[in-house]
């Protein structure tokens, strides 16, 4: 479905009904440093009632107030920064035609991307292209009442002389999140989850609360600041009235608003819930809300509003402050539907010991979505699909909810069309020939494996900690999921169920898989560094680790051609034989928790790159002039009012431009400080 041009009606994709306004649609919107914005779409958004719009509508508020925190929460002086180079682009009235200006703005435009001064992926610091004094010179010529001052005493130059440094010395606050072996993780990183303290104490902290014959442990640490205070090592929590308020009490009141408007009971509940949790900080109060989210699968619109993802503390415990507001995709829906109505077949037939597998997959409940709004860590850089919630008791206990975003993976797939990728790097025409033809559908299909059968599947061995695997864990995991993905796509039970068309069709995915986590993935690292992120290290590990294992009988080649190099697949079965091993290898270290093994299997096939390699598919890549990352702008909603000042309707409009949305956003949802 992917051979037809952007604009096109007939591309199968597409609803019938395609009108001459929707072919008009603008998917790129902007393009800087490694970045490129795109647009997403909202189908069938007209088609929901009033009180639905008027759900996501609230929902969408409160997904943007919290736009603040996640800035602080990457690093302490971000909103400062932000908001002085806001207040330059706004109001500077000299010379803006000139090389340091136009460097300044990209600069801004790359923190409006990360939520910070350090890349979103990468997670290492922007070098900035302008110079200090000049930058000096620009701030210092902006009347000061536009200016961030009041936490530096309203003195100009006691603000910039703490942010100065923070931008323009390289070794200050170098990594958000650091992952180096050896090294104290809390320390070097520059996040703003913890302050003065060691990783040592911060280890010794919170295993004083973690007892291991707890059944349903809390998420210690998840929603707070850990601090030392006059000596004392101390959390600050998030929460009304505590760190964070001003913003936490905004996305309470339109949280208000949204359960007056919720679809049923259940749903409700789960709002007042989240409600309850944001006015106390009292985690038992969060599990309660992830168990009652968990189970409300009838609701056509849902939503993720609150503290998350740990992927931004190298200890994994402190959670980065994310939403995403989305309805269900009924007709897509009926893919996962078929794939969790037979989860338990998944689950005994899959490659690994019985031991680690559970007796009874609980309620995997997966859909496919529509976003209709994205904030905070999902936002402008975004996922295409979630599993949560991400404690494993309840995960066994009462299941998890998995989603794919499917207007997002649909934008990736047009926005992509024709860029030259596909005639660059694959091997030859059968095998482009076949990505064309099946890559979108299998893509998707294994972002669904991942999400709601992988993810779910396998058991810990009774007393191994979640947290066994320590900076090791995310990776592992994110390999588990992609392995069990993997090895179901070419299952003929695929074809059976109807999810792939033949038996042809998963080859499109193996060989994308590979091609990426050997070669083309590597576009996305600067030369000389190594791999950092945990889904990129999962990537390699699985592919070199493939490529290594299937030497032997030549099942996977690295081919030359014309001085460049491509991936061969000469034996797609014997490849998943190989993957299934791993993914039974995986399997044993997460369910018995070996950090050794763990340790060895990441270091040695998931974090070093061949240099020469790589310099070779940054060059190839350079030449196609293709951004290596993408995020979105949102859409936005705009209510209709009677004369009585009811909202009558809510319409979705895609007008904005990134530096518009970004500066808006700056604007309206600017709830913190500048210093929290
Ligand atoms: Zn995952």
């Amino acid at each position: 479905m992917t051979t037809t041009l952007i604009g096109s009606c007939s591309n199968e994709g597409d609803k019938a009904t395609n009108t001459s306004v929707e072919t008009e649609f603008e998917y790129k919107v902007d393009k800087f440093a490694d970045l490129e914005i795109l647009r997403y779409k909202v189908p069938d958004f007209e088609s929901l009632s009033l009180n639905q719009k008027k759900l996501i509508y609230f929902l969408s508020q409160a997904a943007l107030e919290g736009r603040d925190i996640l800035y602080d929460q990457n690093n302490k002086y971000n909103l400062t920064i932000r908001r002085t180079l806001e207040a330059v682009f706004l109001n500077y009235a000299g010379d803006r035609n000139n090389k340091n200006f136009e460097e300044m703005i990209t600069y801004l435009k790359r923190v409006w991307f990360s939520n910070g001064i350090h890349h979103h992926y990468a997670t290492d610091k922007f070098e900035p292209n302008f110079n200090q004094a000049y930058f000096e010179m620009v701030v210092r010529s902006i009347s000061p009442d536009k200016l961030p001052i009041k936490e530096y005493g309203n003195d100009v130059e006691k603000m910039l002389k703490a942010i100065t440094p923070v931008m323009f010395d390289k070794n200050l606050y170098a990594k958000r999140v650091n992952q180096t072996e050896g090294e104290d993780l809390i320390k070097t990183s520059a996040n703003n989850y913890y302050e003065g303290v060691t990783e040592k104490e911060v280890d010794a902290f919170y295993d004083k609360m973690r007892d291991p014959n707890d059944t349903t442990p809390l998420s210690y640490g998840l929603n707070s600041k850990l601090m030392k205070e006059n000596g004392q090592i101390v959390e600050k929590q998030w929460k009304v009235g505590g760190m964070y308020s001003a913003a936490i009490e905004k996305i309470v009141g339109w949280l208000e608003k949204a359960a007056e408007v919720a679809e049923n009971d259940a749903q409700k509940k789960v709002i007042n819930s989240l409600i309850d949790y944001y006015e106390t900080g009292d985690l038992l109060t969060f599990d309660e809300y992830s168990i009652l989210w968990v189970e409300d699968t009838e609701s056509r619109i849902d939503f993720v509003n609150g503290f998350i993802e740990t992927y931004g503390d190298p200890l994994g415990i402190k959670a980065s402050w994310e939403s995403v507001v989305n309805f269900k995709n009924l007709e897509a829906t009926q893919r996962t539907i078929t794939i969790s109505q037979n989860a338990q077949w998944f689950e005994d037939h899959s490659p690994v010991d019985p031991r680690f597998k559970k007796d009874s997959v609980n309620g995997v409940t997966a859909k496919v979505i529509t976003a209709a709004m994205l904030g905070g860590d999902c936002h402008p850089a975004t996922p295409i699909g979630i599993n949560l919630p991400n404690a494993n008791w309840i995960r066994q206990m009462h299941g998890s909810k998995s989603v794919t975003l499917e207007n997002i993976t649909e934008a990736y797939d047009k926005a992509a069309q024709g860029n030259g990728f596909n005639e660059e790097f694959v091997w030859n025409d059968e095998e482009r020939e076949r990505i064309k033809k099946y890559g979108y559908q299998s893509d998707n299909l294994h972002t669904d494996l991942h999400e709601c059968l992988g993810h779910g599947s396998g058991q810990l061995l009774p007393g191994v900690s979640q947290d066994a695997l320590r900076a090791y864990g995310a990776t592992i995991e994110e390999a588990r999921a992609d392995l069990f993905g993997l090895y179901y796509a070419a299952d003929p039970k695929m074809v059976e169920l109807g999810l792939l068309p033949n038996m042809e069709a998963y080859k499109a995915e193996y060989y994308k898989y590979m091609m990426n986590g050997m070669l083309t993935q590597l576009t996305r690292i600067e030369l000389g560094n190594n791999i950092e992120e945990a889904h990129m290290r999962n990537r390699q590990l699985i592919a070199q680790w493939v490529y290594e294992h299937g030497k032997a009988k030549n099942v996977v080649e690295l081919k030359e051609k014309e001085g460049k190099t491509f991936v061969v697949i000469n034996d797609y079965d014997a490849m998943r034989g190989l993957i299934g091993e791993l993914l039974a290898e995986i399997q044993r270290i997460k369910s018995e928790g070996d950090f050794n093994a763990a340790k060895q299997l990441v270091e040695t096939y998931g974090v070093k790159v061949d240099p020469k390699i790589h310099k070779e598919i940054r060059e190839r890549y350079a030449a196609l002039n293709i951004a290596p990352y993408k995020g979105f702008v949102n859409p936005r909603y705009e209510p209709i009012y009677d004369n009585e000042k009811n909202i009558i309707d809510i319409q979705v409009k895609y007008d904005e431009t990134f530096v518009k949305q970004m500066i808006r956003y700056s604007k309206e949802y600017s709830n913190l400080p500048s210093l929290n």
